[in-house]
C-alpha cells in the first residue's frame, strides 16, 4: 500500500484531522510543517519567535526555513518505510525542494491526495475549530462537537482556537492559499505527479472513506 503520501488543500479543508488519522491507520509519521512550527513557537526559540511571527499575521513562513525544518525532518529514521506530508509544500519553490529531496534520495510519494471545498465551507470550517491541548485532536463545533462543550472525548484536556484562526488572519491565509499556494497544484499535474482529487464535504467519515479509497486504489 501507498506509504509516501501528501495531502494538500486550502487552510480548513480538513488536512489536519484526517492526516493525523491517517497516518495512525498507516503507521507513519505525521510531518506537518505547521504543528512544528506551532511548537517552536511554544518554545519561543529564536525560530520560534520569528515563525510565531508570520503565523500570527496569516502569512507563510519565508521557503529556506520551512526548508531548512523539512528536510530534518525527513532525515530521520521514522520516516525510512513512508510518511504523510501535511501542510508542505505552500510555494512552488518548496515543491521544487521536494522534487529534488526525492530525487536525492531514489525516491517518490506515492500519492498526493488533493482536498477540496468551497470557500464559505472552509471560513465556517475554520472559524468552528478546536483543539485539544492534551492530545491535540480536532473539534469543530459546527461539524464535529465534543461530547461536553471545551472538553476533550478522547483525553479529558482543555479545548482551544488557535490563534491564527481569528476572522482577519483566515482570509489572510485564504489569500496567501489563492496567491502562492494553488499553483503548486499545477507544478504536481505538470510534472504528472500521482494527484487525485477528493470532495472534501458531507460527514468527517464519509471524507475519510473517500481518502482510503484513493489511497488503497
Ligand atoms: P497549518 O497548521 O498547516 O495551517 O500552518 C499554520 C501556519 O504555519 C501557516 O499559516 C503558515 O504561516 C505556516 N506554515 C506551515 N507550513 C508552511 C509551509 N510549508 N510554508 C510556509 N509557511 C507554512
Amino acid at each position: 500500500m501507498a506509504k509516501r503520501l501528501l495531502l494538500f488543500g486550502p487552510p480548513g479543508v480538513g488536512k489536519g484531522t484526517h492526516s493525523k488519522r491517517l497516518a495512525a491507520d498507516l503507521g507513519v509519521p505525521h510531518v506537518a510543517t505547521g504543528d512544528m512550527f506551532r511548537e517552536a513557537a511554544g518554545r519561543k526559540t529564536a525560530v520560534g519567535l520569528e515563525v510565531g511571527g508570520y503565523m500570527d499575521r496569516g502569512v507563510l513562513v519565508p521557503d529556506a526555513l520551512v526548508l531548512a525544518i523539512l528536510e530534518d525532518r525527513l532525515a530521520r529514521r521514522d520516516t525510512v518505510d513512508g510518511y504523510l506530508l501535511d501542510g508542505f509544500p505552500r510555494t512552488v519553490p518548496q515543491a521544487e525542494a521536494l522534487a529534488r529531496l526525492m530525487t536525492m534520495a531514489g525516491t517518490r510519494l506515492d500519492r498526493i491526495l488533493s482536498l477540496e471545498a468551497p470557500e464559505d465551507t472552509l471560513v465556517k470550517r475554520i472559524a468552528g475549530r478546536f483543539t485539544c491541548e492534551g492530545c491535540q485532536a480536532s473539534y469543530n463545533r459546527f461539524y464535529l462537537a465534543p461530547k461536553v462543550a471545551g472538553v476533550c472525548d478522547r483525553c479529558g484536556g482543555r479545548l482551544f482556537q488557535r490563534r491564527d484562526d481569528a476572522e482577519a488572519t483566515v482570509r489572510q491565509r485564504l489569500t496567501e492559499y489563492l496567491a502562492r499556494t494553488a499553483p503548486v497544484l499545477q507544478f504536481f499535474k505538470t510534472q504528472d505527479w500521482p494527484l487525485r482529487s477528493i470532495v472534501s464535504l458531507g460527514v468527517v467519515d464519509e471524507i475519510y472513506g473517500r481518502i482510503r479509497q484513493a489511497v488503497e486504489a
